[in-house]
């Protein structure tokens, strides 16, 4: 099955059909995933299609929308007396606004990475004199874990410090933001869980093509050649090319779980700023395992970028990771000055890797 998704004369069938339907018309794509980054940039996808196709990466990496604010107060709360903060690898070298994780560990505070919340909880279950706090971010892929475990029921010392966020919203805000956008690929994991109904209501809505594509490098070809030809055909529907994981109607257990734990709220997107009903906070009920109540942490934090980092318009779209003029000289990836340059999902990240673009 995979080799036939990365099977190079199907790819270029694919590519040469793209060809035929944008007939040198400018049409411009967005995704809004690390993983379709790193196919798109890995596989050279951008150098199979014509020049007038434009696809650019959007704000699909969950560790480069985290504010900065919020990484320095839950780096300030590792250095508390009693408190252990858990986390995943890639945040812990994330820049915040003054600090990150990593130059908290090193003075002193007490941070653990942990590849899943469950690592988290077990860790609270045999240490029950610390208070254990989960930062935990991402987009509706792992939202859900964190609510059915809240939901089930956690131990007194755990808490969450949630930053999750909603990928619909911020579709519909780019939409609006004035920028040329004649389509999106819908993330392939996101869509596991929320299904096609949102991106349906989208492409309604704005009259724009939404395709839901799989990862390897027929799937995004797949992707790109349906909003071709929807473009060319002047049609806007959401349609599925990733059939074989994502079902109509998602995963309605993960999403009934995050609704029971969270509330939808305004979010900040690091570089972006606030983008309404963008967010998930832990509902009220909770409030005994919510960090940022627990520990008295104040909400809206402020966000700043490093010094001429251009993550902003990166994660808009707007700037190719070497339009910066930082890229590959003060910024690399063992020393990140922005936080696309940090995780695998980022843009700046992906193309150093890569040397493309
Ligand atoms: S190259 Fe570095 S500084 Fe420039 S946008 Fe990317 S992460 Fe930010």
């Amino acid at each position: 099955m995979q080799s036939e998704f990365r099977d190079r004369v199907l790819v270029a069938k694919v590519a040469a059909e793209i060809r035929e339907w944008s007939r040198g018309a400018e049409v411009r794509i967005m995704h809004v995933c690390g993983t379709h980054e790193w196919t798109i940039t890995h596989a050279g996808i951008r150098e199979m299609i014509p020049e007038s196709i434009k696809v650019v990466a959007g704000p699909g990496c969950p560790v480069c929308v985290t504010p900065g604010g919020e990484i320095d107060a839950v780096s300030e709360l590792s250095l508390r007396k009693g408190v252990t903060v858990t986390t995943f690898g890639d945040l812990l070298r994330v820049p915040g606004n003054t600090t990150s994780l990593s130059e908290a560990k090193a003075s002193g505070g007490d941070v653990k990475v942990v590849y899943s919340v469950a690592d988290s909880i077990k860790m609270a279950k045999e240490n029950p004199r610390r208070n254990i706090v989960h930062f935990s971010i991402g987009f509706e892929t792992t939202a859900p874990m964190t609510a059915i475990e809240i939901v089930r029921g956690v131990p007194p010392n755990f808490s969450v410090f949630a930053s999750h966020k909603l990928i619909p919203p911020a579709m519909e805000f780019l939409l609006t933001s004035g920028a040329k956008l004649d389509g999106f690929i819908c993330p392939g994991h996101v869509s596991t869980i929320i299904g096609v109904k949102p991106y349906r209501a989208l492409a309604d809505k704005y009259g724009k093509p939404m395709v839901i594509s799989g990862f390897e490098p027929l799937d995004v070809m797949l992707g790109i050649l349906n909003i071709v030809r929807q473009v060319a055909e002047g049609t806007h529907r959401a349609d599925n090319e990733y059939k074989r994981a994502v079902r109509d109607s998602g995963n309605e257990a993960a999403v009934e779980a995050m609704d029971r734990a969270f509330e939808v709220r305004d979010a900040h997107w690091r570089g972006i700023g606030i983008i309404k009903s963008s967010g998930m906070g832990l509902r009220s009920q909770y409030g005994g395992h919510d960090a940022a109540v627990k520990f008295r942490m104040k909400g809206a934090y402020q966000d700043r970028m490093p010094k001429g980092c251009g993550c902003g318009e990166v994660l808009l779209g707007n700037m190719a990771p070497k339009e910066c003029p930082l890229f590959g000289i003060e910024c690399k990836p063992e020393h990140p000055v922005g936080p696309c340059m940090v995780s695998a999902e980022g843009t700046c990240a992906i193309v150093y890797k890569f040397k493309r673009i």
